[in-house]
């Protein structure tokens, strides 16, 4: 955690501790890291790690705010908020499920969620979000696929990021049901005539974000069975492009 804000106040990001939470090596703190630019430029936020199994993200975050300094224009004109690590205690034990064996991701927008999500949710409500980018893995998956919630189809990213990452040798989810809903050439798509129904216990931070007012959200899966360098360039390569499509 100390590596992430270092190499974020090197980028120009300004880290803030939302609180902290419980773990095996004592109390962690939740970090939320922002860049601001004057003027009205849309706000994009990345979060990462909310599955502590699921690596690829938080070391792409890494990544990127290493290399923020020399590249990433099209990221520079955006107010950029991160989140590298959502689940920390889940992180150091390596599992999906937080140290009180609570899947985080399924309990935003619930009367009484696990207390990362707690944090993240009463700073969220502060201000609009306008882009929101998800970084996962999933063990099942035999190649890169996305979730987008975009507003049609023709306005999705999700087409132009497969092909963006096909044309790099990287392998793609072509089953037409990932996760038991249907995807086309690696895209589960969701638009406004199709938002899943809301969880009573708690939805997932795409949907929520959804629900706070955010026009797009988008979920990237990458598969564990490859090497961690491969994944985390999978996830750049996916935010490179939403992000190159976004300030276009
Ligand atoms: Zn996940």
């Amino acid at each position: 955690m100390e590596k992430v804000s270092e190499a974020a106040t090197g980028a120009g990001f300004r880290p803030r501790v939302l609180g902290h939470v419980p773990a095996d090596s004592g109390s962690i703190p939740i970090l939320s890291l922002s860049r601001k630019i004057p003027g009205r430029a849309p706000r994009i936020l990345i979060a990462a790690g909310i599955h502590g199994d699921e690596p690829a993200g938080p070391h792409a975050v890494l990544a990127l705010l290493e290399q923020f300094a020399k590249g990433w224009e099209s990221l520079h004109r955006l107010q950029v908020e991160i989140v590298p690590l959502i689940n920390p205690s889940g992180f150091d034990r390596r599992e999906r499920h937080n140290v009180a064996g609570t899947d985080p991701n399924r309990t935003f927008g619930s009367p009484a969620p696990p207390p990362e999500i707690r944090l993240l949710m009463d700073d969220y409500r502060r201000r609009p979000i306008d882009l929101f980018i998800d970084l996962h893995e999933d063990v099942d998956t035999p190649g890169f696929y996305l979730y987008e919630l975009a507003p049609d189809l023709p306005s999705a990213f999700g087409p132009h990021i497969i092909s963006a990452l096909r044309a790099a040798g990287h392998p793609i989810n072509l089953s037409p049901v990932i996760e038991g809903m249907a995807a086309v050439d690696g895209l589960i798509l969701r638009t406004s005539r199709n938002v899943p129904r809301y969880f009573r216990q708690g939805a997932p931070q795409g949907l929520y974000m959804k629900r706070l007012g955010t026009r797009r959200t988008l979920t990237f899966e990458s598969p564990p069975r490859l090497p961690l360098p491969d994944r985390v360039a999978m996830q750049l390569l996916a935010l490179q492009t939403v992000v190159d499509l976004y300030t276009r």
